[in-house]
């Protein structure tokens, strides 16, 4: 997408910068989706946030996305995000980030904590579109859901129908479909 942020204006990138901060995002990802210095970042965040970025990586594994309820959350996101895709002409990044707030929007509406970080958010679609992770669905309620790449369809059974044994009675997805 270098080609996309090379035309962007610096204001438009300013703009984006600000959204994905107060969105939470951290500076890394702001580093990879601008043209903006280091410094000037640095700076930017500590305005927009109040506070100093945190320091330390990324998280670099698949393998929370692969855990109950993060697996929920993340197929939640990929869904809209996939769709957006579709029908919305718009930058890569800037489908994350509307993706993204219609995820919060989701989940606020249900009450519901929004698990799924914009970060984590972010490095789930790179993690797709390298080849790491896919969607697959359900054998049972036919919704897609976050997997590894290999899973195999016919027998495959989401955390909404079977979820873990210590989950009880769905009270923490409350009414996510994946449909
Ligand atoms: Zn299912």
């Amino acid at each position: 997408m270098a080609r996309n942020k090379s035309i962007l204006t610096e204001a438009r990138q300013i703009e984006r910068a600000v959204t994905l901060i107060n969105l939470g995002a951290r500076l890394q990802v702001l580093e990879s989706e601008t043209d903006l210095s280091y410094e000037r970042l640095l700076r930017l965040y500590k305005e927009v946030s109040g506070k100093s970025p945190s320091k330390g990586q990324l998280p670099f594994s698949t393998d929370w996305f692969m855990t109950w309820q993060p697996n929920i959350h993340a197929s939640l996101f990929l869904n809209i995000h996939e769709y957006l895709n579709k029908v919305a002409e718009m930058d890569e990044i800037d489908t994350v980030i509307k993706a993204y707030q219609l995820y919060q929007e989701q989940t606020k509406a249900q009450g519901l904590e929004d698990l799924l970080s914009v970060t984590r958010a972010w490095r789930l679609v790179k993690f797709v579109d390298n080849g790491m992770l896919t969607m697959t669905k359900c054998s049972k309620c036919g919704g897609h859901f976050v997997t590894h790449p290999h899973e195999i369809a016919r027998h495959y059974v989401c955390g909404l129908c079977n979820p873990p044994a210590r989950a009880g009675k769905g009270k923490a997805q409350g009414g996510i479909h994946m449909h």
